[in-house]
C-alpha cells in the first residue's frame, strides 16, 4: 500500500472531542480518533497530535468571564492537557504507544517539550501529542500545530473537523457552497476564507507546508487522506 504522506501532523479541535451534551468529551468519538489513528501508525505512519482545549475553555472572552486574557490563556492552554491526556488515555488503550510532551511543564503527567526527543519517538513509531498548545498566551492551538509541524518536518497538517473541507461560502447557512478540492495559499487569502488563524495559516504558507482540511468524525477519512485520496481540500 503506498502511503503518500509519512510524517502528519493531526490538529484536532477540541470541540470535536465533545457531542451535542454539555460533557467535554464523547468517550466513543475520542475511541473512533484512537482507532482511525492506530489504523494509520499500523501502516508505519509516523503521528504527531496537537488538541485543542475549547470543550473546556477558551481565554478570548474577557468580557464575558472577567478574567483577564493572558490568564485565561493560560486556562486554555491546560485544558489542552487534559484533552491531550483523554486522547493518550485511548490511544493506549487501543494499542498505540503514545508519549504527551507539554510546553508548559508538568513533569509527573508529561514529558516537557523537546523537538530531538519529539522526533525520537516519531522514529520509533510512537504517537506524539503536543499540550499546552505554544505555550504562550494570545496564540491558538492551530498556530502551536503549524508551529510543532515545520519543527519536526511533518509532510502535511491535517486539520480534522466537521466538515469535509473547504467551501466557497458556510455549507451550513448557505446551501449553494461549493467544496475546494485545491486551493492555494493565495487564494485563501483572497478570499478572505478562515482556514486557520492568520498566525498560524501564515506560517503554513512562508513554510509550505501544505494543509488537508478533512472530516474527522467519518472514520476510515484519515486512512483515504494518508494514502492521498481525494479526501477534504488541500491547501498548498
Ligand atoms: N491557547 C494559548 N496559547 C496557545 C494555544 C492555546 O493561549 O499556544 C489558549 C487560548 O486561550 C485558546 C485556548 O488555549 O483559546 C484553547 O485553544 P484553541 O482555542 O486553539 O482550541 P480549539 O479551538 O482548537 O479547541
Amino acid at each position: 500500500m503506498s502511503l503518500k504522506y509519512k510524517r502528519i501532523l493531526l490538529k484536532l479541535s477540541g470541540e470535536s472531542l465533545s457531542s451535542q451534551t454539555a460533557d467535554p468529551f464523547d468517550p466513543q468519538i475520542i475511541e473512533q480518533y484512537a482507532r482511525d489513528i492506530k489504523g494509520i501508525t499500523d501502516l508505519g505512519v509516523e503521528v504527531a497530535l496537537v488538541i485543542g482545549g475549547g470543550n473546556i475553555y477558551r481565554g478570548l472572552n474577557e468580557s464575558e468571564t472577567g478574567i483577564e486574557r493572558a490568564h485565561g490563556d493560560y486556562m486554555g492552554m491546560l485544558a489542552t492537557m487534559i484533552n491531550g491526556m483523554a486522547l493518550q488515555a485511548m490511544l493506549e488503550k487501543v494499542g498505540v504507544k503514545t508519549r504527551l510532551q507539554s510546553a508548559i511543564k508538568m513533569e509527573q503527567v508529561a514529558e516537557p517539550y523537546i523537538r530531538r526527543r519529539a522526533m525520537r519517538h516519531l522514529e520509533k513509531g510512537r504517537v506524539v501529542i503536543f499540550g499546552a498548545g505554544t505555550g504562550n498566551p494570545y496564540f491558538t492551538t492551530d498556530t502551536a500545530g503549524s508551529l510543532r509541524a515545520i519543527e519536526i518536518k511533518a509532510d502535511v497538517i491535517l486539520k480534522g473537523t466537521r466538515v469535509d473541507g473547504i467551501y466557497t461560502a458556510d455549507p451550513e447557512k448557505d446551501p449553494t457552497a461549493t467544496k475546494y478540492d485545491h486551493i492555494t495559499y493565495q487564494e485563501c487569502i483572497m478570499k478572505n476564507l478562515k482556514v486557520m488563524d492568520m498566525t498560524a495559516f501564515t506560517l503554513c504558507m512562508e513554510n509550505k507546508l501544505p494543509i488537508i482540511v478533512f472530516d474527522m468524525n467519518k472514520p476510515g477519512n484519515l486512512m483515504d487522506v494518508v494514502e492521498g485520496k481525494h479526501v477534504g481540500t488541500l491547501v498548498s
